[in-house]
Formats: structure tokens, C-alpha cells, sequence
């Protein structure tokens, strides 16, 4: 795939520019603006007890890592590091993603998965959209063969909502980085210096899966269906990422864009940290093979690294499938005064994505062939961090039993109980907001 040979490039050429600054400066160099530097492999370590100070991309730390107390989500107290990165990329370029007509090829677009194959976006693949979805609806392009891309913050706003504007319907939506007000991509993660490994690992009820070595998060699984439920594609670049304002630049999938620490044997490299703390590596060794021994989260132990995940192909939409370990935090920004507790609402269930397009909504704006959402119920589900469709299956029919669903949706039942809209006839003729 054309992504793939660009990716090595741009990684090749981020290697030797590394290499030709070493190398050019010498003693009296200009040391005011140091070079990003990646610390070479300390692999005769064991990763989980690994400082990554060394490890991160240093233009990507807004501060220097720091360590603090931390309560994590399974009540352990213990120590965390704090890591705050800003998550433009700043080793790769961020897009593009939207073709701009339907004769353009793969280099002006970028990828999208499906069905576990990943799909260069070039101006065929937004031509025949209704043909590879066996939809008519799907009509991405004018007469003239321009394709509807969003061009401006608002609009790219309008198409991300979860009730996208029905004038955005069709729309190949992008935000840029020039979108993005300033401070918008600035993260925070504190994560356990040493993981707490948890009996059953847990689902995802959270806002990142974790971060790269260059700052960039690594995000839940884009919610394609909803996505495509508003005939709008939402592409990732050839490095797997994409931006919503909220959030800035991530990572759905692993292509082989971030910083990676060369391990001494035949192991695949590392790539980042999961919010548990343990170490996330690319998906395949020096030998081009997966490991067969990965366990139901995508983890492994071995003596070099101790517990281990390995990230998914860049098809599955995914990274690992569940936490071994107790989670810590993620705050927006640099996280002034926030002191991690991971069982406290709040951080424990994360704001899930705004580039959610094709939520259910008000009234009109229900998703073919599924029952209309009541009103109340969008705006539940985002402040507990979960979909729609995850808070109405785990609710089922009323009467509701909060205290099932409340374990089922991994939350607690007074969450629960705050977020719902009160019964209906406490609130008569009340209008979902649009
Ligand atoms: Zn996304
Ligand atoms: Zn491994």
C-alpha cells in the first residue's frame, strides 16, 4: 500500500534528520532549540519499571514527566507518573483525509477500515461509496465530480455532532490542525509508575486507550457505524489518526507513524503506554509475525518486558481490547490542581467522542430501522460516557432497572440515576434540545 511506503519514508527521514543533527552538533552548538530526540532501546530492562522520560518525543512533553500519588480505578494508591504532551504530531504530518474530487488518487486521501481490511480514500473509493456499501443514498460528490469535504471549523463541527446537521449529511468530514483553538490538544495522563494487574480485565467506559511516544492519543474505536448511519465517511490519515476539535489529533489505528524503541531480540517495538501503565508494541515482530500468544486484551508476559500489549492491525479500528491492569486518568489539557482518582466519577467515565456523527437525536432524526431515542437520553449517554445505543440496551424496557444496567454500562447507579431525564410526566411538553 502507498500508505505503508510513505509511512517507512517519513519515518526513515525523522531517523536521519535525528541522526544528521546528532552528528552536525557539536560542542558549541545552539542547545536553545534541543532536537527531538527518541533514547535508544533499553530493552535489557524490564518496560513496566522503565522511566518514560527517556522514551517520549521530547517536543511533544508540554512539561518535564513528573511523579505524584494516584488513586486507580480498582482503589490501589500508589504512585503515577504525569505526563502532559501535546497531541499534534509533531514527527508526522497530520492528513490529509478527504480527496477533493473523484479522479484524485490515494495520495490525496487517506484510509478507512472496514469489515477488518483497510481502504485507501482516493476519488474512486468516494465514487463508488454506494456501491461498496450497497446503498443508494451514498452521494459524497457534485456533478462536476468535486467531492463535499468540511472546510471550515463550524462546519466541520456541525458534521462531527452526534445529531449531524442534516445540510452535512454526505459529507466527507475533516477537521484540520488550523481548526483547533489553542490548548486543544493538550493532554494529560498519569498513569501507575509500577501496573496493578486487576483478576478480570475490564471494558472500555473511558476516553483513551492510552499514548504514543510523541504525544498522540492512542482513542476508543471510532464509532464508524454511526458515522456511516449519517452518510458521512470520517477518514484517518495514512497514520491512522484524525482530529476532532475537542480532542485534537488521534490514533484509531497503527499504521507505523509514532516513535518506536528497537528492542535488542526479535520483538516487536515499543510504541506507547496504555492508561494501566503497562507498555503498548507494534503488532508484529522483526520477522513480520504476530505473537500466538496473546491473551483476550491483547496482552502477553515475557521475562524482557514483563506484561505487555500488542496493538491490533490498523482494519480492526482498534488498538487492545480490554485493560489487564487498573486504569489511571486522562485529564484535557495540562490538568492544573487534578489529582488522579480513577474511581471518582468524573474521570472514571470519560466524554466520549465528539466525531460521533449520526446520533439518534430529536424527533426526524431517528436512525433508520431503530426506535427513536426519548429526549433526555442522548445527553445521558454523554455525560456517562457511553453511546446511545450502549445506555438504551443496558436500560432495556421500563420500568428500568438502574441497578442492572448501572453494572453492565461499569458506572455507578447514582451516576446512573443523575443523568437520566426525570419520568416524563414530570416534564410535559418538553422538546429534546436540537
Ligand atoms: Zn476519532
Ligand atoms: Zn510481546
Amino acid at each position: 500500500m502507498n500508505a505503508k511506503s510513505r509511512i517507512r519514508l517519513s519515518l526513515l527521514g525523522l531517523i536521519t534528520i535525528i541522526f544528521l543533527v546528532m552528528v552536525s552538533c557539536g560542542k558549541d552548538a545552539v542547545t536553545e532549540a534541543p532536537p527531538p530526540t527518541i533514547s535508544e532501546a533499553t530493552s535489557t530492562k524490564v518496560a513496566v519499571t522503565q522511566a518514560p522520560s527517556s522514551l517520549f518525543l521530547e517536543d511533544g512533553l508540554v512539561t518535564d514527566i513528573t511523579e505524584e500519588a494516584c488513586t486507580l480505578s480498582g482503589g490501589t494508591e500508589t504512585m503515577c507518573y504525569r505526563i502532559t504532551v501535546t497531541s499534534i504530531p509533531l514527527d508526522h504530518e497530520a492528513g490529509p483525509w478527504c480527496p477533493a474530487t473523484i479522479t484524485d488518487t490515494d495520495e490525496a486521501g487517506g484510509i478507512w477500515p472496514e469489515s477488518g481490511e483497510v481502504y485507501d480514500v482516493d476519488g474512486p473509493f468516494v465514487e463508488n461509496l454506494d456501491t461498496f456499501y450497497e446503498d443508494g443514498n451514498w452521494q459524497l460528490y457534485n456533478d462536476d465530480g468535486t467531492i463535499r469535504v468540511t472546510e471550515s471549523a463550524e462546519a466541520c463541527a456541525a458534521a462531527a455532532r452526534p445529531n449531524v446537521d442534516e445540510a452535512y449529511q454526505n459529507y466527507c468530514v475533516q477537521c484540520l490542525v488550523s481548526h483547533l483553538e489553542e490548548g486543544a490538544a493538550v493532554n494529560t495522563y498519569v498513569i501507575p509508575i509500577t501496573p496493578v494487574e486487576q483478576a478480570t480485565p475490564t471494558e472500555f467506559a473511558r476516553n483513551s486507550i492510552g499514548v504514543a511516544l510523541n504525544g498522540v492519543t492512542f482513542e476508543l474505536p471510532a464509532p464508524t457505524a454511526d458515522i456511516l448511519r449519517a452518510y458521512t465517511l470520517a477518514p484517518f490519515d495514512d497514520c491512522g489518526g484524525h482530529i476532532n476539535l475537542n480532542e485534537g489529533y488521534h490514533y484509531h489505528a497503527h499504521t507505523g507513524c509514532p516513535p518506536e524503541v528497537e528492542q535488542a531480540d526479535t520483538h516487536a517495538p515499543m510504541i506507547g503506554y496504555a492508561l494501566d501503565g503497562f507498555p503498548l508494541y507494534a503488532r508484529l515482530d522483526k520477522n513480520g509475525e504476530e505473537s500466538t500468544g496473546l491473551d483476550q486484551c491483547r496482552g502477553e508476559y515475557d521475562e524482557v518486558r514483563g506484561y505487555h500489549y500488542h496493538v491490533a492491525d490498523p482494519g480492526s479500528n482498534s488498538f487492545i481490547t480490554c485493560f489487564k491492569g487498573e486504569v489511571g486518568c486522562k485529564f484535557d489539557g495540562v490538568g492544573a490542581g487534578q489529582l488522579c482518582d480513577a474511581t471518582a466519577m468524573g474521570d472514571r467515565l470519560g466524554r466520549p467522542e465528539e466525531d460521533r456523527p449520526g446520533g439518534s437525536g430529536g424527533p426526524g432524526g431517528g436512525r433508520p430501522g431503530e426506535a427513536a431515542v426519548p429526549p433526555g437520553f442522548d445527553e445521558a449517554a454523554t455525560q456517562l460516557g457511553v453511546t446511545t445505543d450502549e445506555l438504551m440496551a443496558a436500560l432495556g424496557e421500563p420500568p428500568f432497572d438502574l441497578e442492572a444496567a448501572a453494572v453492565t454500562l461499569n458506572v455507578m447507579v447514582e451516576e446512573l440515576r443523575d443523568a437520566l431525564p426525570p419520568p416524563p410526566q414530570q416534564q410535559p411538553g418538553s422538546l429534546p434540545q436540537g
